[in-house]
């Protein structure tokens, strides 16, 4: 296999991720899963030579651009990566010559991507060729790579062409006008670009800095190579056999997003001023190179496991794979940039093309809420700066408040194309109704505020931001939802729930219950401010001139949402006459992603009995306290084979519902099947990014699944159910500002809380309320 798990050995076993063997049919692949990044730049793991089929990736969060006929898309950056390396006269790459030796591994506890290659020449020159690169989580602004050249059995004249190739596109569209290039002292390059229709600029920096057996060199041939979108370092050296030469090159970027202060309008200096913090910030670095640099990084990085490390004894992928799962969470999210959230890919590639979904708040949010409340608070900011567009939605459709758009960039317009692909029954594209009609995102929204506030108790968020949310969205809900004079009930028509295999279908019951849950929790706050906080509540009734017969409508409509839950078997149909579709025997499609869409055409799959993903169970994860054992073990059988699991959204709430209703071999299955996404055996899945809800979705069916770890009726509360093979589980989280340690194993857990404020806390362990002292260990035995 091309992926190995066991690389890392002493205190790097279970934290790096191998590829043992060059694949050039998977480059994608790797790309993608040894992307880095730190929330605001990520860099696909392209190679410094290039490749045919390769997709150089470099993306910075929030900047996106339109094309004339198509939707906003993350714009794809110049590259920095690409390094050409001539070795006494022959071109570096491993499609020629014969690889005596290759390893490329990502580092998960540093940060690092390495590449250590033995290649032979086709004129039979040995080299030795060590590459590195991180992007910098110290300075956000920074990454940096190092080549390491060692001619094993000959001496020879090195050359490198190294700098900024701007004629990278997104799949061939060019999104960027090149404004401005120039050299500082003789040899750091920078460029200046401008997007095409977002007007956003971009500055981009390097520098060079060559070494010979760990001695500065300073190379008298060199020489600057401009050409349109491209510029470039090229420089000559006499290597002698068995010399380390070495090159480190330094990257540091900005845009005109990171001053947003500036008025560009007004102020004729901004392209200079942003090109000025690019260049003080490559100069800054001036004495440092590869090796500092990484180091300050490293330790950062070293310094983020310790307060998130998940430790799983037992199976050893289990732990790798919890930790790649961190690794990526971190480096896609943006950490102080309220403007903007996580893209369905991150910033690993052009899947979605960059675009925001409910996967922020639903999949990825808890881990932050859990580990890095600060930065859960930030993502949840970027729906309140995006108010505006979601208020803009909700007016194009004629109904009230604020609708969130399914996906979204950083104006907060909708911006989910209408057609994709390609239909292979009818020869058309594919109509996408996601953007008009998959609503459940407005609620999933207030449903991630109040997770958020009852996990943290910031009030300050809640009273400034999110309650204003949480009302407009309820208001659009008041309006939308529709009165069926006959059957004396509020209906949800024409949607999309999760499963997005049943189009226009009516009542889906994902979507009537968060609705229902949302206006219920919208008059319980409304309530609890007028009663207990008058000014905030005349606050918020000045900004959103929310009228006291509104509450009433509420009131009036909220129990009148048609929910549906058959008594005696428990089951709760997803939509109107799901029971009246096709059944199909789904064998052929199982495990193949997209299959039956792609065999089948897309009528053929709205009109069967086939779930792409989980719906009533996804319901049941979010509602967890609200449904009884039966009522999911019901749900569960008759959905669980009916599901394809075509969305990777799909597998991590399954295994947490199988953990709820005692199916502990099916819920380590579905997490096995979770983990295994991006890093299995599957060479072709991640080409076009990381799974990043999946990726949240791992850390949800460690700790909500198996751990056991909830909120109900506002407390948190654990009840663990390991799986077979775990002998022990260790990970700590903080709730409501304190930490807690815990460690389960099978038949005991250990926790320890500790408070800077408060003395006690009770938690509900195993269904039973405990109290327990801040610095004192509290062990609780099971069977
Ligand atoms: C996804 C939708 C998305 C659409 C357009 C589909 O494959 O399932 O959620 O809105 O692509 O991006
Ligand atoms: C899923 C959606 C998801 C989107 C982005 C689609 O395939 O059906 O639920 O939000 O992908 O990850």
């Amino acid at each position: 296999m091309a992926i190995v798990y066991n690389y890392g050995t002493g205190n790097y076993k279970n934290w790096v991720v191998t590829e043992n063997s060059f694949n050039p049919e998977y480059l994608g692949k790797f790309e993608t899963i040894f992307s880095l990044g730190n929330g605001f730049m990520g860099l696909r793991a392209a190679a410094e030579e290039h490749y045919i089929n390769e997709t150089r990736g470099f993306y910075i969060a929030g900047l996106y651009d339109q094309f004339p006929g198509e939707v906003p898309e993350l714009v794809n950056v110049p590259d920095l990566i690409g390094v050409e390396i001539i070795l006494a006269g022959e071109l570096f790459n491993l499609k020629v010559g014969k690889i005596i030796s290759y390893n490329r591994r990502l580092n998960l506890k540093d940060g690092q991507l390495i590449r250590e290659i033995k290649w032979q020449s086709p004129k039979g020159n040995i080299t030795r060729l060590i590459f590195r690169r991180f992007v910098s989580i110290v300075n956000l602004h920074i990454a940096a790579l190092q080549i390491k050249i060692v001619p094993l059995n000959y001496s020879g004249t090195l050359k490198i062409k190294s700098g900024i190739d701007a004629r990278i596109t997104n799949r061939g569209i060019q999104h960027l006008i090149e404004e401005d290039k120039g050299v500082i002292s003789g040899e750091n390059l920078y460029m200046v670009f401008n997007t095409l229709q977002s007007n956003i600029v971009l500055a981009i920096a390097t520098k060079h800095k060559f070494s010979l057996n760990d001695k500065n060199l300073e190379l008298e041939k060199r020489e600057i190579e401009s050409k349109k979108r491209q510029f470039y370092l090229n420089v000559e050296y006499e290597v002698e056999k068995e010399k380390k030469f070495l090159i480190d090159k330094i990257i540091t970027v900005y845009t005109s997003r990171d001053f947003k202060f500036m008025d560009d309008k007004k102020n004729k200096d901004l392209r200079k001023t942003i090109l000025d913090g690019t260049l003080e910030c490559l100069n800054k670095t001036r004495g440092l190179g590869y090796r500092e640099l990484f180091e300050q990084h490293k330790k950062h990085w070293n310094k983020l496991w310790k307060q998130m490390d998940i430790q799983i004894r037992g199976v050893d992928f289990d732990q790798l794979a919890i930790r790649f799962a961190q690794f990526h969470l971190i480096q896609m999210t943006p950490t102080n940039d309220t403007e903007i959230s996580v893209a369905a890919k991150g910033l690993s590639g052009e899947g979605y093309r960059g675009h925001i979904f409910w996967d922020t708040e639903i999949f990825i949010l808890p881990f932050f809420i859990y580990k890095f409340p600060k930065i859960a608070r930030n993502l949840l900011l970027y729906r309140y700066h995006t108010l505006d567009g979601a208020h803009k939605k909700a007016r194009e459709y004629g109904w009230k408040g604020a609708m969130y758009p399914w996906e979204s960039i950083d104006s907060g317009e909708e911006t989910t194309p209408k057609y994709i692909d390609w239909d292979i029954k009818t020869g058309k594209s594919i109509r996408i109704w996601c953007g008009e009609i998959e609503q459940h995102i407005t609620s999933d929204i207030a449903y991630a505020i109040w997770h958020y506030f009852v996990a943290t108790l910031d009030y300050d968020f809640m009273f400034n931001y999110a309650i204003e949310i949480f009302f407009e969205t309820a208001r659009f809900w008041a309006s939308r939802i529709e009165y069926n004079k006959e059957k004396e009930r509020y209906e949800i028509n024409d949607v999309i729930g999760p499963d997005e295999y049943s189009e226009h279908v009516n009542n889906n019951a994902y979507t009537n219950y968060l609705v229902k849950w949302h206006l219920n929790k919208a008059l319980e706050i409304a309530a609890w401010l007028q009663t207990s906080k008058p000014e905030i509540w005349n606050n918020i009734v000045r900004k959103t001139r929310l009228r006291v017969e509104e509450l009433m409508d509420w009131d009036d409509k909220v129990n009148k949402i048609y929910t549906h839950l058959d008594k005696e078997s428990g089951l709760i149909y997803q939509f109107d006459g799901f029971t009246d579709k096709k059944d199909i025997d789904l064998s052929a499609f199982r495990g193949r992603v997209g299959l039956m869409v792609k065999k089948t055409g897309w009528e053929e799959v709205n009109n069967s009995k086939v779930l792409k993903q989980a719906d009533v169970v996804m319901l049941m994860f979010l509602l967890r306290d609200q449904y009884s054992q039966k009522v999911k073990e019901s749900n569960w059988s008759f959905y669980e084979p009916r599901t394809l699991h075509d969305s990777s959204l799909s597998f991590s709430v399954h295994s947490i519902i199988a953990t709820d209703i005692n199916r502990l071999e099916e819920a380590y299955e579905y997490f096995v099947k979770a983990a295994k996404i991006d890093i299995g055996e599957d060479m072709k899945s991640s080409d076009d990014g990381l799974h990043a809800a999946s990726l949240g979705g791992i850390w949800l069916a460690v700790i909500n699944g198996f751990a056991g770890i909830k909120v109900s009726s506002n407390k948190l509360v654990i009840d663990p159910k390991l799986p077979e093979r775990w002998e022990n589980l260790k990970f700590n989280i903080i709730w409501r500002g304190d930490r807690y340690n815990f460690e389960i194993d099978k038949n005991k857990i250990r926790v320890e809380y500790s408070s800077l404020k408060n003395k006690k806390s009770v938690l509900n362990i195993l269904g039973k309320s405990v109290s327990l002292q801040s610095n004192k260990e509290l062990i609780v035995n099971f069977n």
